[in-house]
């Protein structure tokens, strides 16, 4: 595999900002130190990885005894649920959507399945957005955690957290927020906000894979998911990563600058790339809410193609792209969340999402726009679906989520 020459898969994830990568280098070889030990060289690690909270405390708005640092987006995510459940061993019922990430759906599904837990999963309209009405309507006194996504990853649709999170607050309910698209691309300010945890990822905002962090509020009721030593005050065991943590750090301050461009630059970009290529190829349809979404994120549906098919042709031209989600493109399924939108069979199974960041240039995206229209045409000529063939209706659009 060579180096892709344009890469638009940053929800899948980012490349090291190099400001990120000089930081935390000297921690892999000369700055080794466990920060736990009594020795001030290993002490010295200690500092450095207080400041990296500090600035990440800066980018959430938030506390810096508010912050957990764990070893992904999915181990916050799994930690905020199961804690909220140990924690409240008498409420047994999830509200969560069909549209979140595998890290809260496969775990909802798994405590349905073995732990006897009720979960209701929202449904969303076809722009992909949230009834609040029904959320409202699914809250009992029995309700442990209202998990919900602040951005998704397929889409970029973005959900109105604040409000959610104000309603779960006056219900009593903990709220925790997926926001692992969200941070760095967004504005968020934790401390305006009823939110009672949140998780990110350090991979999806050009930090290293193999770092996250999750928001727990103060004085909120908290169960550690690892259990061991005393790291992270009791809250999440384990000797630190502590080049990942120097490297969030970095990447938080980076995208704290970042933020303004992103949604002026990068969303320029998008613009001009989602606006070309849908007024160039007939039959091709934006997938969610035009303005409520990511500045960063467009994901375009072309009639009568395979979206795998597409990719391939892209990755001869050296682009990366992703036709729905990295997980559910291991299988032939089409995607969970354009399943819940209910776009049309033909059309969802010729999605694309293109998701820019900051080192996208205007060269990839005109690079882009040329050769698009020109593969779709060729794609549709050898398609079935083209001639006539009815569409069928998938057997999985009944199923509430993802099965991977
Ligand atoms: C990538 C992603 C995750 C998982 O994060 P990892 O660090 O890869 O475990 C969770 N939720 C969303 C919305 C994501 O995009």
């Amino acid at each position: 595999m060579t180096t892709p020459v344009i890469y638009m898969d940053n929800n899948a994830t980012t490349r090291v900002a190099p400001e990120v990568l000089e930081a935390m280098l000297p921690f892999f070889s000369e700055r080794y130190g466990n920060p736990s030990s009594m020795h001030s060289f290993g002490g010295a690690v200690g500092r450095e990885m207080r400041e990296a909270r500090e600035s990440l405390a800066y980018l959430l708005g938030c506390g810096t005894d508010e912050i957990v640092f764990t070893s992904c987006g999915t181990e916050a995510d799994n930690t905020a649920i199961r804690s909220a459940l140990a924690a409240q061993p008498e409420k047994r019922h999830i509200v969560t959507t069909r549209v979140e990430h595998p890290a809260i759906l496969s775990l909802c599904k798994f405590l349905e399945r073995s732990q006897g837990y009720r979960v209701t999963y929202l449904g969303v309209d076809s722009e992909g957005r949230l009834n609040m009405k029904e959320l409202e309507d699914s809250l009992t006194d029995d309700t442990a955690i209202v998990s919900i996504m602040w951005a998704n990853n397929e889409t970029g649709v973005i959900f109105p957290i604040p409000e959610i999170a104000k309603l779960a607050r006056s219900r009593g309910i903990i709220m925790h927020t997926d926001a692992v698209q969200a941070v760095g691309k967004i504005p968020i300010s934790l401390k305006d906000l009823d939110v009672d945890m949140l998780a990110l990822s350090g991979h999806k905002l050009h930090a290293p894979k193999g770092i996250g962090a999750l928001y727990v509020r103060r004085k909120l009721p908290y169960r550690p998911f690892l259990i061991g030593g005393h790291q992270e005050h009791g809250r999440r065991a384990g000797t630190e990563n502590t080049t990942g943590i120097i490297a969030l750090g970095a990447a938080a301050r980076a995208a704290k600058a970042h933020i303004p461009v992103e949604n002026t630059t990068v969303r320029g970009l998008r613009d001009k790339l989602e606006n070309a290529l849908l007024a160039a190829v007939p039959d091709s349809r934006l997938n969610g809410h035009k303005a409520d979404r990511l500045p960063n994120t467009s994901n375009i549906s072309f009639k009568y193609v395979e979206g795998e098919a597409i990719l391939l042709l892209l990755d001869q031209l050296g682009i990366a792209a992703s036709s729905g989600s990295a997980c559910t493109s291991g299988s032939l399924e089409p995607s969970h969340v354009l399943r819940a939108m209910g776009v049309p069979f033909t059309y969802a199974h010729g999605s694309i999402r293109f998701s820019l960041s900051r080192y996208t240039t205007e060269a990839d995206v005109d690079f882009v726009i040329k050769n698009v229209p020109g593969i779709i045409e060729t794609l549709r000529k050898i398609s079935p679906y083209k001639q006539g063939a009815p569409d069928p209706l998938s057997p999985l659009d009944t199923k509430p989520a993802c099965g991977c």
